[in-house]
């Protein structure tokens, strides 16, 4: 016989809630009163106070808040934390930065949570898997048919390409990518052509290396100006840069995404070159992974959460609901990562 469902709304991040159990999933504030599960370290997921209880994360996870938050108390909570513990959370990987978590969860029925997610395997990420569950609560960030992402092996070959052109015609190339997450993809798919780290870019790899995890590259230096890679942040990154007098310099982002495809579109605040390489399922992998999932009943959140809600419907014929705030400061939850 079917189980009852659980009851899912915005809270403390996504709550869940059966019987007597409350999950908090990417929750704001780390609490002993329910189930906390944080899926990866980017800002828009990571809680910004930790009050006490348990939690659920991977270890690149925990590193990562180690190093971003600021007050004693987090710094101390986060110093040896009890992890892992509930038998009702199942977690495997995310495919979108390495670290990242899905969670299953034993809610009277099963409940995926999904964080962000990418399926497809890349760089010594192991893409998402799709399991069975009776609801799912996906991310949306490209939740809409305007986004379908080239693929990803072949986007690899092209930024590889257009840096050893850069660096043969005697120009630096500057890659601007999100510190956490992208610029180590970046890093391992560029380190025969010995990349650079620039600003938080090197801060954010160092915080997330430890003995089992370690990158090939080097601290960006102002005194050797020889053409060269160099991985920065944003264009704001670029601050400290304008040494290289002679430089190339490109966004490496989904939402580059153009006509095209492969580049050319949104290219951010004067880049010379915009890389359509995302780590987020696009629109069609994201139905692709629900199909698969089969489940009674999607919430969406996090970016198109009504349009994907509407297409998971019109498409696939599935009840699915977006998971949006209904009023200012009720979430952490933000645009995107
Ligand atoms: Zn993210």
């Amino acid at each position: 016989m079917e189980r009852d469902g659980p009851s899912v709304r915005l809270g403390n991040g996504i709550e869940v809630a059966y019987g007597d159990t409350t999950f908090f999933l990417d929750p704001r504030k780390v609490t002993a009163e329910g189930v906390c599960c944080v899926s990866h370290a980017h800002s828009d997921h990571m809680p910004s106070s930790f009050a006490g209880g348990p939690i659920h994360c991977s270890d690149i996870t925990l590193r990562c808040m180690r190093g971003r938050v600021k007050s004693k108390r987090s710094k101390n909570y986060l110093e040896d934390p009890e992890r892992n513990n509930s038998p009702l959370v199942e977690a495997s990987g995310a495919g979108h930065i390495l670290g990242s978590n899905m969670f299953m969860l034993d809610a009277g029925q099963r409940v995926l949570y999904t964080g962000d997610l990418c399926p497809q395997s890349r760089l010594g990420i192991e893409g998402a898997r799709p399991q069975k569950c009776d609801v799912l609560i996906i991310e949306a960030t490209y939740g809409d048919p305007r986004y379908r992402f080239p693929d990803r092996r072949e986007m690899i070959r092209v930024i590889h390409d257009w840096v050893e052109d850069m660096l043969d015609q005697g120009y630096s190339a500057v890659l601007h990518a999100y510190p956490l997450g992208k610029s180590q993809e970046l890093i391992t798919m560029l380190r025969d052509l010995r990349p650079r780290l620039h600003g938080s870019v090197l801060e954010t790899t160092r915080m997330m290396e430890a003995d089992d995890l370690r990158f090939d590259y080097l601290p960006f230096d102002p005194e050797d100006l020889d053409p060269q890679l160099v991985i920065s942040p944003g264009a704001w990154g670029e601050n400290g840069l304008s040494v290289l007098r002679k430089k190339r310099s490109a966004d490496v982002s989904g939402w580059c995404l153009g006509t095209g495809g492969r580049s050319g579109g949104r290219i951010g605040w004067g880049m010379d070159q915009g890389f359509a390489y995302s780590d987020h399922a696009d629109f069609y992998e994201l139905l692709d992974f629900i199909d698969r999932c089969d489940p009674s009943v999607v919430y969406t959140h996090h970016g198109s959460e009504g349009t994907l809600a509407q297409e998971i419907q019109g498409r696939l014929g599935i009840t699915a609901i977006p998971l949006t705030r209904e009023k200012k400061g009720q979430t952490n939850l933000g645009r995107y990562c």
